[in-house]
């Protein structure tokens, strides 16, 4: 008989894939044409449901309940006309996928008379059956439901899926005291603190401002397969990622595949989920091929934050529809692959002021220099304030295999900002005295000017090893995993900006009182944040191991697990700078710290429990049918009369090959064993601490074996879809 793996390698020959392509459309025929845009609102909604709706997505106000009637009427009647027949308040549970509940506008009268509805109770607020939602106790305590609240501020859209049509409302999820489930609602807190204290800020450059926008452009890495082939993978159905495997002989050390050309089965699936998302509205650019074989990445023009965080987890959910027409898999997972890169997501970060100004990118003028250094420097102030946060935000099961390994970027968090803008800071730093004068900082003002023009326009100056790098215009935090909601670590880095630049006005403004004139006042300040952040910033290669021990003289953290990283959550530092810029109470924080720490817990205890099904069924039983055949020839030969010379390799391979199924029996046993130690202990943060440092390291031995049977044992015997196939064929 044909093992599975042979059997999905015949069916992949002969698959029937789906083409797809543009057929000569034009993208803005298309784009946005499933979501309730502005347009659409001018033509579905009365003049005064549209300017009610539209103050309340600028503003975040509440919208009563009689407006909610006519808006849900609106966009009841928008999505009939394009054959809705549902509708489902979609959120994002800290699951770290999207969660929807669909329910018909179809409903039955009081008498008996069937009728389609969708008032504005049902736009506003729903109670999704969630208790299994992870809620780290919040709800258990308080209360045992949860609701989701309409979002007016990301726009309402139609997702189609199996030629069904449903109107999804973008929501935030919370319990009934309040507190948030989500990834949202802190997300659109930290938004509004960042904005307050961004404003402020302006005002000493431009009274005129009066709201600033974050602005996030993500870089979505990812690994496409056959599907056929991963579901003969216990592992890759499961976990996303490959538990054994060896190998293949041509890795991505001939680095072909980067911006080569693209597999036309590849290129049809983007093409397809490019159009899909295009419908929704996300604004797709950029598509090519990644370092790894197999690894791909796309990335839309930047938006405001929130609409990008719904579109990336929109996007997500997509790909993985769209790439099962295709009878291909979507690995959005950190690391599916041992010894290919891993992916990433890098979060591109930036401000916009209402008056049209990226608050990152240097000015044309002096003075708008001057206000781009302050975010500039406060932005550095911030990661140097709180880089453990920052790490964090980012850590997970997952990311761990790229931030704990040797790859890109390191889990020590520091700041590039390349050679020009060091120059300027060390300028700032040395020239601004504590006498120092107006007339000192008008010179100084226009030298930095001269200078910052040339370094935007240099593109070269770039470094591709650091976690959280400037880039001309904008941040680029690379530390981001590939399948993580960017809501976490947008909601950590908005909330320590707004903080810095709190206590960037307050120092200014104590200088102000104490007589100093506004520019040199905020010179001063921009000197000292400069000193005193000094130490996060690094423009080496972060991933050479002198800097691991530089960093470490420094007294930066290098938490390479997520159990650690995670404790930076409820230091009292964090439960401070959330507290103040209200977006989580320290409960809330607490309870987040769990969940966690039990996501955590359940992704290694998932992967450790396949781990030693894939050993017991699949891997021994395959190099045990190798024993038999190599012991029958030894048999026979010996049987024959043939001397010793005649089977000693094969006794010696036989040998070998039962010293490694050995190894792997006793190793999955001790793993089980560590495992029951785990789970018998209540505490969340020790069990997490266990199944890292007990359960986890099993993993690496068992692999070894593994994938050193998978070399000797006969191909036809052996089960899993090896390497090679899974990256090379398509
Ligand atoms: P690369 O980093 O590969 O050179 P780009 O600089 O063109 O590519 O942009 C990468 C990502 O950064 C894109 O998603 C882009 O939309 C986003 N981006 C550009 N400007 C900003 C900004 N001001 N705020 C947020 N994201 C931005
Ligand atoms: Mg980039």
């Amino acid at each position: 008989m044909s093992s599975l793996r042979y059997l999905a390698l015949q069916e992949m020959a002969s698959e029937n894939k789906k083409v797809a392509h543009y057929g000569g459309k034009r993208i803005t025929s298309m784009f946005a044409s499933n979501v309730f845009t502005g347009r659409a609102m001018r033509e579905y909604l009365s003049d005064e449901a549209y300017k009610s709706l539209m103050n309340s997505a600028k503003s975040g106000t509440k919208i009563d309940r009689k407006m909610a009637d006519q808006i849900a009427a609106g966009m009841k009647a928008w999505a009939e006309e394009r054959g809705v027949t549902h509708f489902t308040h979609w959120f994002q549970p800290l699951t770290g996928t999207t969660a929807e509940k669909h329910d018909s506008f179809f409903t039955i009268k009081s008498d008996g008379t069937a009728i389609e509805i969708f008032d504005g109770d049902a736009l506003i607020q729903q109670e999704p059956d969630a208790s299994s939602f992870p809620n780290g106790g919040i709800r258990a305590t308080f209360e045992a439901r949860g609701y989701t609240a309409w979002d007016p501020s990301s726009p309402a859209f139609i997702m189609e899926a199996a030629n069904g049509k449903t109107l999804c409302i973008p929501t935030i999820f919370i319990a009934y005291n309040g507190e948030s489930l989500d990834y949202k609602a802190p997300l659109l807190k930290s938004i509004a603190a960042l904005d307050k204290a961004a404003v402020d800020v302006c005002h000493y450059f431009d009274k005129n401002v009066t709201k600033v926008t974050t602005t996030l452009g993500w870089e979505q890495e990812y690994f496409v397969i056959d599907e056929t082939l991963a579901n003969a993978r216990p592992d890759l159905v499961m976990c996303g990622r490959t538990l054994v495997g060896h190998s293949p002989a041509k890795g991505q050390q001939l680095e072909d595949h980067y911006f080569g050309s693209i597999p036309d089965r590849v290129y049809e699936f983007m093409q397809d989920f490019e159009q899909e998302s295009y419908k929704l509205g996300i604004p797709l650019r950029t598509r090519h091929n990644e370092v790894a074989p197999g690894q791909f990445e796309c990335a839309p023009i930047f938006e405001e934050c929130n609409i990008a965080v719904d579109h990336n987890s929109l996007l997500m959910d997509v790909m993985n529809k769209v790439a099962k027409r295709h009878k291909l898999k979507v690995l959005l997972h950190e690391k599916p692959f041992a010894g290919v890169n891993g992916s990433g997501k890098h979060n591109n970060w930036s401000l916009a002021t209402d008056t049209g100004v990226n608050l990152l990118a240097p000015g044309k003028t002096p003075r708008t220099n001057l206000m781009f250094l302050t975010f500039f420097v406060n932005a550095i102030k911030a990661v140097h304030d709180h880089a453990d946060l920052l790490r964090a935000a980012i850590a997970s099961a997952n990311n761990d295999h790229r931030l704990g390994a040797n790859e890109a970027p390191p889990a020590i968090i520091s700041v590039y900002v390349g050679k020009y803008l060091t120059e300027v800071l060390d300028e700032i730093e040395t020239r601004v005295k504590d006498k120092f004068s107006e007339q000192d900082e008008v010179i100084l003002k226009l030298d930095i000017h001269k200078q910052i023009p040339e370094l935007l326009m240099d593109n070269t100056d770039r470094n591709r090893t650091s976690p959280f790098a400037f880039t001309g215009n904008k941040f680029e935090f690379r530390a981001v995993g590939s399948s993580a909601n960017c809501g976490s670590p947008m909601t950590v880095l908005n909330t320590i900006m707004a903080q810095s630049l709190k206590n960037f006005k307050r120092d200014v403004d104590a200088l102000i009182e104490k007589g100093e004139k506004k520019e040199v006042a905020l010179m001063h300040v921009l000197r000292d944040y400069i000193t005193n952040s000094k130490k996060i910033r690094f423009e080496g290669d972060n991933y050479s191991d002198a800097w691991a021990e530089e960093a470490k003289k420094r007294g930066l953290n290098n938490f390479k697990t997520t159990p650690e990283a995670l404790d930076a959550f409820v230091t009292d530092a964090a439960k401070k700078v959330f507290f103040d810029n209200n977006i989580y109470s320290e409960r809330e924080l607490d309870a987040r710290h769990e969940i966690l720490l039990e996501d955590y817990v359940k992704k290694v205890q998932i992967e450790a429990r396949i781990l030693g099904y894939m050993a017991t069924n699949h891997i021994l039983p395959a190099a045990i049918n190798y024993q038999n055949v190599l012991a029958e020839n030894v048999r026979g030969l010996k049987d024959l009369g043939l001397g010793e010379g005649s089977y000693k390799a094969q006794l010696n391979i036989l040998k070998v090959v039962s010293g490694h199924i050995q190894e792997i029996n006793d190793n999955v046993e001790a793993m089980i064993e560590a495992r029951k130690k785990a789970n018998n202990v209540e505490d969340m943060h020790k069990r997490a601490a266990m199944y890292c440092n007990d359960v986890k390291t099993f993993f690496e031995k068992i692999r070894y074996h593994a994938d050193k049977l998978e070399l000797l044992v006969e191909d036809k015997l052996w089960p899993l879809p090896k390497y090679r196939e899974l990256l090379y064929l398509r």
